[in-house]
């Protein structure tokens, strides 16, 4: 049987990494979770979500740091996927010839709106692409766009939870970009 790419994707806190956790929970294949060196918010090696859950992940700058340690392993959690280099595409297809499964989860765009990563090309290679959605800070409507609170740095990568960003409904978000 060919493993598949499933994609697990949205807004800010839109629950991507709870829906990655819970599907690592119920498989009974021999998974690794990684996670990108430039996440800062878990410096030891874990995964938090916002709602506190947590499991032992691996920290990587790339995707294939993890190949010397995938001889019985049928599954992949990537999380934070948005965060990778180029090279995750090439990774997760030579992953998918040794018969491994991936999940990625990660933002599809930025604050700005735009693309964020390699994420839009890992969607088109998946199988099955959830799309998670938030509630709006402003009008508690289903939101799908990352809004950026604070203003202190024009740089896409900027890793923060609820100090940093919130979830905006389009009307909301954009009222904010007009
Ligand atoms: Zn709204």
């Amino acid at each position: 049987m060919i493993k598949d790419i499933q994609v697990i994707t949205g807004c800010m806190f839109a629950g991507k990494t709870t829906e990655l956790l819970n599907r690592l929970n119920k498989t009974n294949q021999n998974y690794l979770l990684i996670k990108p060196k430039i996440d800062t918010r878990n410096i030891n090696n874990s995964i938090e979500t916002h709602d506190g859950v947590q499991k032992k992940a691996i920290t990587v700058s790339k995707v294939s740091d993890v190949f010397s340690e995938i001889d019985n392993i049928q599954l992949i959690a990537i999380d934070e996927a948005q965060f990778f280099p180029a090279s995750i595409i090439e990774d997760i297809n030579y992953l998918v010839s040794k018969n491994i499964q991936i999940v990625v989860a990660g933002l599809d765009k930025d604050y700005l709106n735009q693309p964020f990563g390699y994420m839009q090309q890992i969607i088109g290679m998946a199988k099955s692409v959830t799309r998670l959605e938030a509630v709006c800070n402003k009008c508690s409507s289903p939101a799908s766009y990352s809004h950026r609170i604070t203003d202190n740095s024009s740089s896409q990568i900027l890793v923060g939870a609820s100090d940093q960003y919130e979830a905006l409904c389009q009307k909301c978000f954009d009222s904010y970009s007009l």
